[in-house]
């Protein structure tokens, strides 16, 4: 699914550059790499304020936590995204209230968002998944009409561009109060280990979230909230420093990857491709086919006997997830993100991908349709 050792070879002798000057400087917690990354991040993204944190679900509670929210308000989010975007609501006794995806982008359906703010509503939690940006137009606005703020989940997105329709454009995580990512390894600026940061263009947002990071203090031993501790280490930084100057090619190379595959499997009845959104960039974090359910197991276990790996983005959406049934819902509440868990296949998607390997994975596709 991903090669981050060939991704690493390439540019091997100036990580390791980067990591030797870390340990012979020994300053391996909030070392001189900490904060050029986050001024380096803060111009990729052309945003006021980055603060790197120790993971991309701490960047999210870390953003809950910044915006003041309380026991019992209410985050809308998605149903279809990885666990830690729910994850980071309930640990902060939040009440996820999920909005059903749209069938096209697999992102957070604006109707169905306005139609779950209530009174208690504090925050709109849209995820931009699989690399490509909800519809920020409408989930802004809302948010703006009803009084909330919006923190963006672009673990998946960095690098990632929003064209709003008066023309602004906007990176993923600079359009909502808040926005989080990840540098897991296998995302699109991935690490040597675990890494996070939050965006924001609010001075006093910033602060907080930079004082939350660190205990609750802004003075050693002083302590002006409850914090946590998250922090990034020198040594992912300096790598990410490193990397982070590729991740506009790296983003490329996924792109011409996912370009090849909507030629080569475009044309298939019962396979629909990735929905392209007019008003966002696309940077391919997963190449996510939508099968007919049915197929879905079969196609899976065809390409594995055949050796093309495959993973299922995401099996159970959030609100049938065991640890979260005290919230109460039911199958059917989310029809949508339900038949995308029954129907979502993502083949390979890294910056490694060689034209034979994505001609050997298509035509291993259209061989199982075919038969
Ligand atoms: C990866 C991911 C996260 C969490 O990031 P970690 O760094 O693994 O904690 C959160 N949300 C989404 C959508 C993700 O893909």
């Amino acid at each position: 699914m991903v090669d981050l050792r060939g991704q690493y070879f390439k540019i091997r002798s100036e990580i390791d550059a980067a990591i030797n000057k870390v340990i012979n400087s020994s300053a391996f917690i909030n070392g001189p790499e900490v904060a050029s990354f986050q001024r380096n991040l803060e111009s990729f993204q052309n945003i006021g304020h980055a603060i790197t944190c120790g993971n991309g679900t701490d960047a999210l509670q870390i953003a809950l936590m910044a915006l003041e929210t309380e026991p019992g308000d209410e985050v809308i989010t998605t149903p279809f995204t990885f666990i830690a975007t729910v994850e980071a609501i309930a640990l902060l006794g939040l009440k996820p209230v999920f909005a059903d995806v749209h069938p096209g982008s697999f992102n957070i359906d604006s109707t169905a968002v306005e139609q779950a703010i209530t009174s208690r509503t504090r925050v709109i939690l849209p995820v931009h998944l699989y690399g490509q940006c909800a519809d920020m137009d409408a989930v802004c606005g809302l948010a703006q009409k009803h009084g909330l703020r919006v923190i963006e989940d672009a673990a998946q997105a960095l690098g990632s561009e929003y064209t709003f329709k008066d023309g602004k454009v906007k990176k993923a995580g600079t359009m909502g109060d808040i926005g989080c990512t990840s540098f897991f390894p296998s995302k699109n600026l991935g690490c040597f280990g675990d890494g996070g940061a939050m965006f924001t263009g609010l001075p006093e947002v910033g602060e907080k979230l930079r004082s939350i990071t660190l205990h609750g203090s802004k003075v050693k031993y002083y302590h002006d909230m409850i914090g946590v501790n998250s922090r990034l280490d020198t040594l992912q930084a300096a790598i990410l420093d490193v990397k982070l100057k590729y991740l506009e090619k790296y983003n490329l190379s996924r792109s011409k990857a996912a370009g090849y595959y909507d030629a080569a499997l475009g044309d298939i009845d019962r396979l629909q491709i990735p929905a392209r959104s007019g008003q966002s960039t696309h940077i391919y974090h997963a190449y996510t086919l939508k099968t007919a359910p049915a197929d879905r197991d079969s196609l899976r276990d065809f390409l594995k006997q055949r050796g093309v790996p495959t993973m299922v983005y995401y099996p159970v959406p959030m609100h049938l997830q065991k640890a979260y049934s005290h919230y109460g819902y039911r199958e059917g509440d989310f029809p949508v993100a339900e038949e995308l868990c029954r129907s979502v296949l993502s083949i390979p998607m890294h910056t490694e991908l060689q034209e034979d390997q994505l001609e050997y994975i298509c035509n291993t596709i259209r061989e199982y349709y075919k038969g």
